[in-house]
């Protein structure tokens, strides 16, 4: 059960963290928020917080779409997770959640003349999708919010009523996720994850013009596939066709991590299950995460213990 919670600039407990009915970003969706994920190392007792720094950077940058007044600076907002993290205490996975929000009580729509907020809370967490080797998977009747109506590449609270139409059509469909085209028709990536297919031992994934969130994740893995795993990776555009036809392909996010697609609108990709590739770079991606690989402890935040 999550404690406390950085609200109002400083730390409280997590049931003085309330705001009114009447909060702007409740009525108009005027939020940006970020979600990273800490992982427990067993053997050494120790949680680490992966890439912490580079999703503050991009919580900040989307706040940039809301006009937003930030008072913090990435560093500093490492610092104060890190404090809330020492008090929680988690001696497991967690997934921590920043939120930048319109705080005034005022009806009106806009993003200026309104006072910014942020708020930081963190609780544990397992899987996002229950099938990580094998998820069934179905293109949306949805399309991806395009950047001419909404900053695609901004982690607004808004624009992810988009994301939660995929998610629910997909799964009440029986699916475990959706795979969202774009208004060009092409794929862009799944409801709140990035995309990669194999096709001939190269890793494909959707350009940032796609309209894709450009994750954390994504370019770990692209960086990984070409340091670690001399796998070449292609930027550019994917068919819907091109699914139906790839040896492997995964979706990849600090929620979802690495999981295997299985099948794509009932057809199996590849061999209908987790594919050498996926594997090789998901046993790899677990265990810098988890702080099993000295050469990438850089991305690693160590929470001290207390
Ligand atoms: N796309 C969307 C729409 C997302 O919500 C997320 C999760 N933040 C991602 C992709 C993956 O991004 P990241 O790897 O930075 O978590």
């Amino acid at each position: 059960m999550t404690k406390y919670a950085f609200f109002e600039g400083e730390i409280v407990p997590i049931e003085e963290a309330k705001v009114s009915i009447m909060t702007h970003a409740l009525n108009y969706g005027t939020g940006a928020f970020a979600g990273i994920r800490g992982y427990w190392n067993e053997e050494q007792e120790q949680l680490y917080v992966f890439r912490m720094l580079d999703h503050y950077r991009r919580f900040i940058q989307s706040g940039k779409y809301l006009l937003a007044q930030m008072d913090y600076t990435p560093e500093q907002l490492v610092e104060i997770t890190v404090e809330l993290l020492k008090l929680e205490g988690w001696r497991q996975d967690c997934y921590i959640r920043p939120l930048l929000y319109k705080a005034d009580t005022a009806i009106g729509i806009r993003i200026h003349d309104l006072r910014d907020a942020v708020a930081i809370f963190t609780l544990p967490f397992g899987k996002y999708i229950q099938d990580e080797e094998g998820a069934k998977v179905c293109t949306s009747s949805w399309r991806r919010v395009d950047d001419t109506a909404i900053p695609a590449r901004g982690k607004l609270t808004g624009s992810y009523i988009n994301s939660a139409l995929i998610k629910t059509e997909a799964m009440l469909n029986g699916f475990d996720e959706g795979i969202v085209l774009n208004q060009n028709g092409q794929v862009a990536e799944g409801s709140a994850e990035n995309l990669f297919i194999v096709r001939e031992g190269r890793l494909i994934t959707t350009p940032v013009y796609s309209n894709i969130l450009e994750g954390i994740t994504r370019r770990t893995i692209m960086h990984l596939a070409q340091e670690e795993m001399n796998v070449e990776v292609e930027e550019r555009p994917i068919d819907r066709s091109e699914l139906y036809v790839a040896d492997e392909a995964f979706f990849c996010g600090t929620g979802v991590q690495i999981v295997a697609i299985a099948s794509v609108d009932h057809r199996p990709v590849g061999e209908g299950r987790i594919g050498p590739i996926t594997r090789r770079i998901r046993d790899l991606y677990f265990r810098i995460v988890r702080g099993q690989e000295p050469k990438y402890r850089r991305w690693l935040t160590p929470v001290p213990k207390t």
